[in-house]
């Protein structure tokens, strides 16, 4: 499996720390608002990375962070008269919902930020000893930057240009820094923000800071995969890597991952322009998986225009894979009961080939756009090899390769939620209680509703019946 590595700048063949298993490190939201659908693409595309290792067989150790302290939380709670948790409690949920909705796996962790603050001061300390770190006079902590003889290495940059003589004064704090490219690993507290003791300043951290803490506390000091936006790689990923790398001596992660960004009519998408849409506006008119399918079309490296004629391509794309799997999943249930005739077996070989393709697509740098392709060689196979005459066992086989090609994408193939029984049945005595009410108006409504469920009534000398239409 081969991954592009940021730090390299090339594709390298994946190998993890321990065999078998993948410590794994996604940046995750700063949590003041509904999430857009920018920030989705990395939930999304790095999730689809973990269901491609589990699918192989690997044990992916998952953790993406919310960072639930932070000037626009503080920002919204002033707005709102609130704690500032109450922000960031609320938008926790919110995301969660989301991500749910996209199908995208829960982390095996889900840290936030406050919740970590120990670690955070223990990690200043140890940089301050080490020399890497120093404090101000007014409390504030920063991290020395020259002082790590290797920052710049993620984004191929030099110091020298960095520093560029971009030194201003009206920065604050800018003044009181040894070198204009030391950067914040703790800062006190200004009136009405949260803020926690430690041995500098009453304060709160720096955003780099806590996520080179909750990657240490809950996969180690060294792990495989660290991704995020790409726009995370300077100047966040670069300051985790000098924090992580000076405290513990290690190298920090092995492989850099960084998706691209999602752009909006082929403009940069974002809330200071006020072009953006939530995930929660996409909702409102469609299916989320096919905002899912919709990302994963292309691959995570390449710039992805979002526009409206691409989300209904995108539907009408899903459509056709949704359909086919429906087919073949009533073909499962009817099929005859007998052994593979040996030209199934044939067509078998030419249907396991697009799996081939399909993981060899994914096997190169995840291209998902490659995968689905396959998929859609797929779809064509199973609408033209496999009918009502086909032995169960190939239908069967076939189904079974759909079902792994869009699991791993995410993509469920049941076209509707399940319709529970229970749901069923208190739509069915509320639909009695309104005909014994004389409300047939009411009835029939509720009779209507039911059919669009795809539950059919049959008024019976039993009673009432019912079954899926
Ligand atoms: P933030 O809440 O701004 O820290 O962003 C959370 C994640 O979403 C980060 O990995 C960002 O890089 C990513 N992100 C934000 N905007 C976009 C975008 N327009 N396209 C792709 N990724 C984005
Ligand atoms: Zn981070």
């Amino acid at each position: 499996m081969k991954i592009y590595n940021t730090l390299s700048k090339q594709k390298e063949e994946f190998i993890p720390i321990e065999e078998g298993k993948v410590r794994m490190y996604v940046c995750g939201p700063t949590v003041y608002n509904l999430i857009h659908i920018g920030n989705a693409r990395p939930m999304i595309v790095f999730d689809t990375v973990r269901r491609y290792m589990e699918y192989k067989g690997m044990e992916v150790n998952y953790v993406s962070n919310f960072t639930d302290v932070d000037d626009k939380i503080i920002k919204a709670a002033i707005a709102e008269g609130v704690d500032a948790s109450v922000i960031s409690e609320r938008y926790i949920e919110e995301c969660k919902k989301d991500m749910r909705a996209l199908n995208v796996k829960e982390a095996t962790t889900h840290p936030k930020a406050t919740e970590e603050i120990q670690g955070m001061l223990d990690m200043i300390q140890t940089l301050i000893q080490k020399g890497h770190a120093y404090v101000a006079a007014d409390g504030t902590v920063y991290f020395r930057t020259r002082s790590f003889k290797e920052y710049g290495k993620l984004s191929h940059k030099n110091l020298d240009d960095l520093q560029g003589g971009n030194r201003s004064l009206l920065v604050s704090g800018e003044d009181q820094k040894e070198d204009s490219l030391d950067f914040v690993l703790w800062k006190p507290k200004k009136e009405g923000e949260p803020a926690w003791c430690s041995p500098w300043c009453e304060g709160r951290p720096g955003w780099h800071i806590e996520c080179s803490v909750m990657s240490k506390k809950y996969l180690g000091e060294e792990i495989d995969i660290h991704a995020g936006g790409e726009d995370l790689v300077f100047p966040h990923h670069e300051n985790e890597i000098a924090q992580s790398e000076a405290a513990n001596g290690k190298i920090f992660a092995r492989y850099w991952m960084h998706n691209a960004f999602l752009n909006i009519d082929n403009k940069k998408m974002s809330k200071s322009l006020g072009n953006f849409f939530t995930v929660r506006d996409i909702a409102a008119k469609y299916d989320l998986q096919v905002l899912r399918f919709f990302m994963l079309s292309a691959h995570y490296r390449s710039q992805l225009n979002f526009s409206a004629d691409l989300m209904e391509a995108a539907k009408n794309s899903l459509e056709r894979v949704l359909t086919a799997a429906e087919r073949l999943q009533g073909l499962v249930k009817t099929a005859q009961e007998q052994a593979m005739s040996g030209e199934e077996t044939e067509k078998l070989a030419v249907a396991k080939s697009y799996m081939d393709k399909y993981a060899a697509a994914m096997e190169d740098d995840f291209n998902t756009a490659d995968a689905i392709s396959a998929l859609f060689e797929l779809v064509k196979f199973a609408n033209t090899s496999v009918d009502a005459n086909s032995s169960a066992a190939f239908v069967k086989e076939i189904y079974d390769e759909f079902a792994n090609m869009a699991d791993i994408l995410g993509i469920i193939l049941e076209k509707k939620a399940e319709v529970l029984d229970e749901e069923v049945e208190a739509l069915i005595q509320a639909r009695q209680d309104a005909r014994k009410a004389k409300d047939f108006a009411k009835a029939d409504e509720i009779r209507n509703q039911l059919l669009e469920m795809g539950i059919i009534l049959e008024d019976t000398r039993e009673g009432v019946k019912w079954k899926r239409a």
